[in-house]
């Protein structure tokens, strides 16, 4: 017994993922389905075409939003932070991976962001074309260590803790530039 509540207390992240799988409520995939439909609906029109609906599916994993896997013609979402972000991040992530998968099917395989995926979001599709998503991602992050610098803290990932540890690797802060250390308290 001992043992099984070390393991669920070590990786809460991947249990959360697999429960919240389980229990992705209907209305969330509903709402999904409309957006995807309707951002479709708007290429086809523009592009003149009459390209088929992509598999969605909600197995991403880890801290990306979403994947597009463009032979397969299928979107990956991440339903944890699908559950938590709700119609923002339905609204930001699928049109930004239905567009990687038109761009594909116009132009084959081409830079991932782009002048064709720029010109896909924002003329075609009518979204801003911005490259990433700004979700909080701490639920997926999995286990961190703190570290600071002199204007902030930050939460590394274990990979980082451990190859700081091992003197494999060190970090410097983005806007300071000093020498990330652990936070001791
Ligand atoms: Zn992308
Ligand atoms: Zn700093």
């Amino acid at each position: 017994m001992a043992a099984v509540f070390l393991l669920l207390n070590d990786n809460p992240p991947a249990m959360l993922a697999a429960m919240t799988t389980l229990r992705l409520p209907i209305a969330t995939q509903q709402a999904v389905m409309r957006c995807l439909r309707h951002y479709l609906a708007l290429a086809n029109a523009y592009l003149k075409v009459d390209y088929p609906e992509p598999k969605v599916s909600y197995q991403q994993r880890g801290t990306t939003a979403g994947t597009a896997h463009l032979s397969v013609w299928e979107i990956r979402l991440n339903s944890v932070l699908l559950i938590e972000n709700g119609q923002q991040f339905i609204d930001e992530v699928v049109p930004h991976e239905l567009a990687h998968l038109l761009v594909y099917k116009q132009f084959g395989r081409v830079a991932p962001h782009g002048q064709q995926w720029q010109w896909m979001m924002e003329s075609v599709l009518g979204v801003s074309a911005s490259r990433t998503h700004a979700f909080d991602v701490m639920s997926v992050q999995g286990k961190t260590f703190a570290y600071r610098c002199d204007c902030q803290t930050h939460a590394l990932t274990v990979r980082r803790h451990n190859k700081i540890a091992r003197k494999e690797s060190e970090y410097r802060c983005r806007k300071c530039r000093q020498l990330l250390k652990p936070d001791i308290n």
